[in-house]
């Protein structure tokens, strides 16, 4: 997916309040990953919030502001952070800490002074695990026919867009897409060229949003979805003008549409804007789910936005 391009290497992040051990560790990683480091907890949080975030994170446990386990605490919290495997490295070693940190969510424990090979295997062991899950993920987010998201990645998005957007304060956009007449391609051309179709369909429309937080997704059959953050009515409007006009230049021959003598697409459009007094994001789908179902009844191949339903 287009958010999660990577580098090669896996990042690991190291926090330790003293540089000289931050120093000890990296000398021993570094060969094989990127580090990262930091001295602060607030400066761990920030580094592992940023997108790439990091594969791991080494946290030392006795730190001046804020000691590891409530650095944990806090990364196992948040939804963005949750999934980063943390390592404990800390010279408490009483089987009660090791229990502590394991209770809070830690993959693992090593204790100071540490041994070179037992850091290096407990930091393999599980950067591998960590990127074999990405991997599952990616795979669980991905349409397999057409290689961009799918609905359950659109959902997931939808609602964690929904929540920034009210703290935000800025307006939010749905376009619901429909591939016209696509049963009689479907039953003339064979559904070997109905797939290709898709995929090409599918190409062309991730590549019209501009932004990088824009998402297209596959939302089923012959339907597809873009959420356009910090997007307003005019912006949406625009995005979905862009995105016939890329399908219309494809130029795919449909000889059994009785709009037009290629491959179009009808376009419901709606926008959430701040202040607005809607409930939640069902209503926003709704509302282009509807304005979709007018470009059909006027006739297809055309775009239509329309308000949401305040009442
Ligand atoms: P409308 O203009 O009203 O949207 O008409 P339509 O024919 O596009 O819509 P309808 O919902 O009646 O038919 C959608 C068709 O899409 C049905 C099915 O043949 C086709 N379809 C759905 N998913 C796939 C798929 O994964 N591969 C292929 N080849 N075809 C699919
Ligand atoms: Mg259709
Ligand atoms: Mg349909």
């Amino acid at each position: 997916m287009r958010h999660e391009v990577r580098e090669q290497r896996a990042t690991i992040l190291i926090v330790d309040d003293q540089p000289a051990n931050i120093h000890a560790l990296a000398k021993l990683l570094k060969a094989e990953y990127r580090i990262i480091t930091a001295t602060s907890a607030a400066k761990t949080l920030e580094l592992a919030r940023r997108d790439p975030a990091p594969d791991l994170i080494l946290l030392d446990i006795l730190m001046p502001d804020q000691d590891g386990y409530a650095i944990c605490r806090e990364l196992k919290a948040d939804e963005a952070t949750h999934s980063i495997p943390v390592i404990f490295v800390t010279a408490l070693g009483q089987a009660q800490d090791e229990a502590k940190g394991l209770q809070l969510g830690a993959a693992d424990y090593i204790s100071k002074p540490f041994n070179a090979a037992i850091v290096r295997a407990r930091v393999h062991n599980q950067v591998s695990l960590k990127l074999k899950t990405d991997l599952l993920e990616k795979i669980a987010l991905q349409d397999g026919l057409t290689e961009i998201p799918n609905r359950r990645y659109f959902d997931r998005k939808l609602s964690q867009e929904w929540n920034r957007q009210s703290r935000y304060q800025g307006p939010l956009s749905l376009l619901m897409i429909d591939i016209d007449h696509f049963k009689p391609y479907n039953d003339s051309y064979g559904h070997g060229a109905g797939d290709l179709c898709l995929r090409r369909v599918a190409q062309a429309l991730a590549q019209v949003p501009a932004r990088s937080a824009d998402l297209v997704a596959r939302y089923g059959g012959e339907e597809f979805v873009a959420l356009l953050p910090e997007t307003d009515a005019t912006g949406a409007c625009q995005v979905a003008e862009q995105m016939r006009s890329a399908i219309h230049a494809l130029a795919i021959p449909h000889a059994y549409s009785p709009v037009a003598d290629h491959i179009t697409l009808s376009i419901g459009a709606s926008t959430h804007r701040a202040q607005q007094p809607v409930a939640n994001a069902e209503a926003l789908k709704q509302a282009a789910d509807q304005a979709l179902y007018q470009a059909k009844e006027q006739g297809r191949d055309q775009q239509v936005w329309r308000d949401i339903d305040t009442n």
